[in-house]
């Protein structure tokens, strides 16, 4: 299993695609889960730090990802309704990195992740994969890339989705992602000691992906 972390818009969701498809894997999105977790609860009305109404959310959230048989795409079902566009938004992605700290929601969480494992094998993409989710995982990939860049990379995205950006906005968005994910107590984003870390500042995804194979063959 390969376990791949870093922060929002570092490319681990698109390597991590790669991966399973090389391998022939399954695939956890794990932040997908906390977005979905954050969407049913303002679904529910509960609030953002209600970490106990949170946590028993999040013991009985109705998630499923749902492989579509005309494409390579995977349909995030919550509740039976599919929330694939809708847990892919700026707000649902800081939404969910304000349900995420709580201990209680990530310890209710933790099975479900861990199920994902299953023969031949996993990629499993998020924040924590390598420190708390899957600590023996074989193969940790640490990948990061600046702020700017990530920015950048961002803008470029909901250009090409025809929408209207404004790249300071979404500079400081990203810090701000940042900087609950690194200085949480519980989980907080950060290499596994034992991790490959990789900045994809100056490389294209191809030469990440080439880079992350060469290091996975070596230990698998
Ligand atoms: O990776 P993605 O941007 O979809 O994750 C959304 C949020 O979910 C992250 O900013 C983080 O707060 C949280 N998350 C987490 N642990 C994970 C995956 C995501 O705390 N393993």
């Amino acid at each position: 299993m390969i376990a791949v972390d870093g922060p929002s818009g570092s490319g681990k969701g698109t390597l991590s695609k790669r991966l399973a498809k090389r391998f022939g894997w399954q695939l956890l999105d794990s932040g997908a889960i906390y977005r979905v977790l954050a969407l049913a609860a303002i679904h529910h009305e509960i609030a953002l730090d209600d970490e106990e109404a949170l946590a028993a959310l999040a013991a009985h959230l109705d998630v499923a990802f749902e492989a579509r048989e005309d494409s390579e795409v995977v349909s995030v079902m919550l509740e039976g309704e599919d929330v694939s566009s809708s847990i892919r938004t700026e707000e649902c992605g800081a939404a969910a990195s304000k349900v995420a700290p709580f201990p209680a929601v990530r310890e209710a969480l933790l099975r479900r992740q861990r199920g994902f494992r299953t023969s031949p094998g996993l990629v499993a993409d998020g924040r924590d994969m390598g420190t708390v989710v899957f600590p023996d995982a074989p193969v940790k990939v640490f990948l990061t890339a600046s702020a700017e860049e990530r920015a950048q990379r961002r803008v470029s995205q909901l250009q090409n989705h025809g929408q209207s950006v404004n790249i300071a906005q979404i500079l400081a968005d990203i810090k701000a992602r940042d900087d609950r994910d690194m200085n949480r107590s519980v989980a907080p984003l950060r290499p596994a000691e034992d991790a490959l870390v990789l900045d994809s500042t100056e490389l294209s995804l191809d030469e990440v992906e080439a880079k992350v194979v060469e290091y996975a063959q070596s230990r698998l």
